[in-house]
């Protein structure tokens, strides 16, 4: 049996136009696939668009022939085509290039009709999958799975797809300029607002990715989590030499994530001296801590050194296990004079030529390393194990780590893998608007037609179907 599938075009004159758009040939007899398929579908939607939008544009095209001063006919040069890209194929329509009437006071002698209309030649919808689907999995398999459900373009490719989203973040970094840096008001008008909620967490954590114009260098970017009762998480994500306004982007975090000027919030990061300095643009009520996590981390390094020493040299070995254990229950109480003194003394058993253990240096090594940095977080260590039975936040830990949510699963999968600084930083950008569940809301304040969610449709259901 034969499928004839019509539009049936009522314009606003009351003309009324009807199309084909597609036959389809279909077997009753038990053979062949049932309904429609999804190369069909393809077809089906690219005419249709073909359709749609050829006809909007011509009335577009008819009602604005004319002077909206004096209401004459203003004169055609010519027409080309404009190729407008959708998710449903490119199509091109014809632009007619009009002379200005004598009455408009304008410099140019010319202009094309659709130009306001159609300044952009990429519909928002195809700018935000392309941008949400990148986001979340590589350029190339973006473009491979828009091209297998959807008829976008043949030409369609990673580099397309990477441009389309750098203009995205750039227009979101764009908005950042009206957020503030700091929170607002004094602290007479913070004492007058309601008791605000349990304090607010943020996780600042930084990771490495390669540097595409230095095969062997890294740079780093730097990604935060907040957390709060009401809201779901928040991050950010940008590179640190490159970007100028991280206390911006952390106010809007906070922000979003229902900040009330006069809250109280816990920064959680692994000390770094360049995370360090984020944390501390923020305002007094807030309280930065050595990420509990990162902490035990780096003794557990020094536990499997420890652990290798025992196998060579038993007694020392021991011995260093049980003062890196006394080490461990210092920190946790925030003793850290305590705990360096023990880790001095492990650093005076590792420095041992008699030590017969292979990695001796190595150990020795690392063991100032981690002097060195208790000594410079010292004022970041408090007492865990008082905070812990309070029942306040001392890790970020009991979630995924944020490094791996924001940067990792995307961009340092493979270590092929490189980026420019300004590549790394848009796609930062939107990935974290993405996971943030507010990419969506970007769109729909640049657009406010956009229809993305499935409950955003609006449509009447024609009588004779409906009945
Ligand atoms: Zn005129």
């Amino acid at each position: 049996m034969q499928f004839k599938l019509q539009v049936v075009v009522d314009d606003e004159n009351g003309e009324v136009l009807t199309e084909d758009i597609i036959i389809l040939e279909k077997s009753s007899d038990g053979g062949g696939l049932v309904g429609l398929s999804l190369a069909e579908s393809k077809r089906l939607l690219k005419q249709l668009q073909e359709v749609m939008v050829s006809q909007q544009a011509r009335q577009y095209t008819l009602s604005h022939r004319c002077c909206p001063a004096c209401n004459s006919k203003r004169r055609i040069k010519g027409t080309y085509d404009i190729q407008y890209r959708t998710l449903f194929g490119i199509v091109p329509i014809p632009n007619v290039r009009l002379y200005h009437c004598d009455c408009e006071d304008v410099k140019s002698k010319t202009f094309g009709v659709l130009n306001d209309w159609l300044s952009d030649h990429n519909s928002p919808e195809l700018q935000y999958i392309e941008t949400k689907w990148a986001s979340l999995m590589s350029y190339g398999m973006t473009v491979d799975l828009l091209k297998d459900v959807l008829p976008v373009n043949d030409s369609l490719d990673a580099e397309t797809v990477r441009h389309h989203l750098h203009k995205t973040a750039m227009r979101q970094d764009e908005q950042l300029k009206d957020q503030p840096r700091f929170i607002s008001g004094c602290q007479n008008q913070w004492a007058e607002l309601p008791r605000p909620g349990k304090p607010m967490t943020v996780g600042i954590d930084g990771g490495y990715v390669r540097d595409s114009r230095n095969r062997k260098s890294n740079f780093e970017v730097i990604v935060a989590k907040s957390f709060s009762e009401t809201e779901a998480p928040k991050r950010l994500g940008f590179v640190q030499t490159l970007d100028d306004e991280p206390e911006r982007r952390l106010m809007k975090m906070l922000k979003n994530q229902g900040l009330q000027e006069n809250q109280q919030i816990v920064f959680l990061s692994d000390g770094a001296d360049n995370v360090r300095d984020l944390q501390q643009l923020m305002h007094p009520e807030s309280d930065h801590i050595l990420d509990w996590f990162h902490l035990t981390m780096r003794l557990t390094v020094l536990n499997q050194f420890a652990k290798g020493v025992c196998h060579t040299d038993p007694d020392p070995g021991a011995e260093l296990l049980r003062m890196l254990e006394s080490t461990k229950w210092y920190l946790w109480h925030g003793n850290t004079e305590q705990a360096l003194e023990h880790l001095e003394d492990c650093w005076g058993l590792s420095d041992d030529p008699e030590l017969r253990y292979d990695k001796r240096r190595k150990l020795a090594q690392h063991l100032s390393e981690m002097i060195t940095y208790i000594d410079s977080n010292a004022y970041l260590i408090p007492n865990y194990g008082e905070k812990y039975r309070c029942g306040e936040t001392i890790t970020t830990a009991f979630v995924e780590s944020t490094v791996n949510e924001v940067v990792a699963k995307r961009m340092v999968k493979k270590q092929q893998m490189q980026w420019t600084q300004i590549g790394a930083h848009c796609l930062l950008q939107t990935r974290t608007a993405v996971l943030n569940g507010e990419l969506r809301d970007h769109f729909k304040a640049w657009y406010p037609e956009l229809r993305v969610g499935a409950n955003d449709v609006e449509y009447e259901v024609p009588v004779k179907l409906a009945a």
